[in-house]
């Protein structure tokens, strides 16, 4: 069968961990860490971290160095790089030890100290702030992704966690709890996000341990018990799949794995599941080598099991948005137990259990890189992702992915940055905003009367640029000058421009009565309409008197419009585009034109272009209905004419004008009779012997009847008039319907 044993993690009997060795790190490396530099790198590292930490003791009894080489096993384990395992193997020396920043970059180059550097800054922030504030969770993500930089801190990080996690015996009950709930708000989202299943689940089990010991112990001890229950039932599952696959000739492994407790923890008391109806407890997974396989094998289970409606899963087609791929079904086994089922590839597999730390796996012969160098190669690592994006076609699904990938690239890259309030408030800024974008970001009127500034204690000016991490303080004055026209250049973001505008006008019309403001803003209105064909102020103020307009722009009255076009705010255009949206709806706002000739008037107004409908052919008498159609006037319908049935938006009420001019309108009918010969003919005369006219006629013999249909479209003054013929229509010989039709 399987051809691949996977590894599984190994437990001391007392339940501890194994401890390592550099050796057996290195023993774990070597296989894929050929390249002498590489190699020199991370033994150097250990050399300098095991002398820097010497004679210091962890809590739990050994010596310090044992943690942090327990920290780059870990990352060896997803087969990282020299540089990120060098600094795991340094990430406690600069804040523990009296080694440097710049002493780490002279011995291990720039990459392994911006990533230590990092590391330290994420340490000492959450120290600092930690009695002081109470973050919440979210801020403490986006501060961590924002300081993180490079996705390698980021792993490290996680891999620092984990350690502390298996080791946190040695640590008080609060402690305990502390760390435990950090790791859920903060660390196995982050883990989640970049889809790193291994470290994600086994650092909620542990959190979960601390937080919740009660629970946990009941959600293993039903896990054995159902596990001890299964355990024949599962075995002879897997040979009889394994026979089955083996006869179709393909290459599989097949694994079982247990579902998180942490997950089961979720289900149970979070939605209220119990214990029982949680299916995929116990999931089994055949891991083929390819894709079209996945497929095959799928069929080959349903053929053999019954699956359970509803609960199949394509994956495959569809990844989740942090790349997972897998086909999911439920299946009932021979004995009635109920399995999930999950069928992947080998790729796939590795991509659901490490995620992202799959695609940073160090390479070989790729050497030290240039700080841009490496820019470039995280870029292209992010490509995995777009190339991922591309893949997943036009579905919803993808649209979600490709907006994971945007805010991953946007966290990882620090398109943002975190800046504290003094009271430790977090204020989110794009980066590359200065002390002045922070300050109206608080609030207009801080920055407004903003006079100076200091950033960690320091006094600095109002253009200094902000890092993620900073505490800054705004100085304010009463008196202060407030903004000038040169405070534009002083901010990076829309919102404080425009509030420095803002103040900007205010003070320009600032001394002006009520009067003259109004006067000045009416004016620089109108000539606003005059462009777009408005002749006059009162032709201007019909239009803008309306609850819309003063709703759009929240004012009560024309003259309170009027003062704050005045302020340019709103500009002239804007109250233009505003009103753009309305002349869609309501004609009367388009260019007047004029029609003295038409039978029908408009309800309100006078001189609107209007004409008869060619689908439903009203004529005065019918009960009709405007439609306002644009660029063409109104278009009287008949009530009744399906064309305009649901409008409600542009239908408008229209009526026959009292006294109309004499004439007659056009009206298609439709009239069935049995055919004979002279039928046309007797019609025809009937019409002309009333004076009616006609337009067209056309006859068809209904196939396979003796029946005709003729269509003719005939001219008359109105309604009565036309039911007067449709009458005498009717008693023409042979003649049984006659009726007007809508095109
Ligand atoms: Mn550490």
């Amino acid at each position: 069968m399987g051809n691949v044993g996977k590894k599984e993690k190994v437990l001391l009997p007392n339940g501890g961990y194994p401890m390592h060795t550099f050796e057996d790190l290195k023993s774990l490396y070597f296989p894929y860490i050929h390249d002498e530099n590489g190699r020199k790198l991370i033994e150097k590292a250990y050399q300098v971290a095991e002398e820097k930490h010497k004679g210091i003791l962890r809590k739990t009894g050994e010596p310090y160095i044992q943690h942090p080489i327990e920290v780059a096993y870990i990352l060896a384990e997803h087969r990282l790089g020299p540089p990120t395992l060098a600094s795991a193997l340094l990430h406690d020396t600069v804040e523990d030890t009296d080694l440097t920043i710049d002493e780490i970059e002279k011995e291990f180059g720039e990459d392994v100290a911006r990533i230590v550097d990092s590391l330290t800054k994420i340490q000492r922030m959450k120290l600092s702030h930690r009695t002081s504030v109470d973050f919440e969770a979210e801020d403490h993500r986006k501060i961590f992704l924002g300081m993180a930089k490079d996705v390698r801190v980021i792993l490290v990080k996680l891999a620092d966690r984990l350690h502390n996690l298996r080791t946190l015996d040695a640590l008080s009950a609060d402690r305990q709890k502390a760390i435990a709930q950090e790791t859920l708000d903060v660390f196995t989202p982050i883990a989640h996000r970049l889809g790193i299943y291994q470290m994600q689940s086994e650092m909620e089990d542990l959190s979960l341990k601390y937080l919740e010991p009660e629970k946990y112990q009941e959600i293993l001890t039903l896990l054995n018990k159902k596990e001890e229950h299964r355990q024949g039932s599962l075995i002879s599952l897997q040979k009889r799949i394994a026979d089955i696959l083996f006869e179709h000739h393909i290459k599989f492994r097949m694994e079982s794995r247990v579902k998180s407790i942490y997950s089961i923890y979720r289900k149970m008391y979070k939605k209220g599941y119990g214990f029982d109806e949680i299916y995929d407890v116990l999931a089994v997974r055949i891991i083929c080598e390819k894709e079209m396989e996945c497929y095959e094998i799928l069929g080959i289970i349903h053929q053999t099991y019954k699956p359970i409606p509803g609960r199949f899963k394509d994956y495959i087609a569809m990844p989740k948005p942090n790349m997972y791929q897998s086909l999911h079904t439920t299946i009932i086994s021979g004995d009635g137990n109920i399995y999930e089922v999950q069928i992947r590839t080998e790729e796939m597999d590795e991509v659901a259990e490490e995620g992202i730390a799959a695609h940073w796996r160090y390479k070989e012969g790729e050497g030290v890189k240039s700080a841009k160098e490496e820019q470039r190669d995280i870029e292209e690592k992010l490509h995995w992702f777009r190339d991922f994006v591309s893949m997943a076609g036009e579905e919803e699904e993808s649209e979600s992915a490709k907006e994971y990938v945007q805010n991953l690239s946007h966290d990882i890259f620090n398109a943002n940055v975190y800046v504290f309030t003094p009271l430790g408030k977090v204020i989110e800024l794009p980066t590359g905003s200065t002390v002045l974008d922070f300050a109206y970001k608080i609030h207009t009127k801080v920055g407004d009367t903003a006079v100076g500034a200091s950033v960690n204690g320091v006094n600095v000016p109002l253009s200094t640029e902000l890092k993620t991490g900073e505490v800054c303080e705004i100085r304010t004055a009463k008196n202060a000058p407030g903004p000038s026209s040169d405070w534009l250049d002083l901010v990076k973001t829309n919102s404080a421009k425009a509030h420095i505008r803002k103040y900007l006008q205010r003070k320009q019309n600032a001394g002006i009565t009520s009067e003259e403001a109004e006067k000045k803003g009416k004016e620089s209105l109108f000539e606003a309409f005059k462009q777009v064909g408005v002749a006059s102020i009162e032709e201007m103020e019909e239009v803008l008197d309306n609850e819309r307009i003063f709703d759009r722009f929240n004012v009560h009255s024309l003259n309170e419009l009027y003062q704050r076009i005045n302020l340019k705010n709103p500009a002239p255009f804007q109250v233009i585009s505003a009103l753009h949206l309305k002349r869609k709806k309501k004609f009367k706002l388009e260019t007047p034109l004029t029609d003295d000739n038409s039978p029908v008037e408009v309800e309100g107004a006078s001189n609107v272009l209007t004409s008869l409908a060619h689908c439903c052919t009203p004529i005065p008498g019918d009960e009709i209905i405007g439609y306002v159609s644009k660029g063409r006037g109104i278009t009287v319908h008949r009530k009744n004419c399906p064309n305009i049935k649901g409008e409600t938006s542009r239908l408008i009420p229209v009526r026959w004008k009292k006294q109309l001019q004499k004439r007659v309108y056009p009206v298609d009918a439709r009239l069935f009779a049995s055919d004979r010969s002279n039928l046309l003919a007797d019609i025809l005369s009937l019409l002309s012997s009333r004076s009616t006219k006609v337009s067209s006629l056309r006859a068809n013999l209904v196939p396979g009847t003796v029946n005709v249909v003729v269509n003719l479209t005939l001219y008359v003054s109105d309604l009565s008039f036309l039911e007067d013929t449709f009458k005498a229509l009717k008693g023409i010989r042979g003649v049984y319907d006659v009726s007007r039709i809508i095109h």
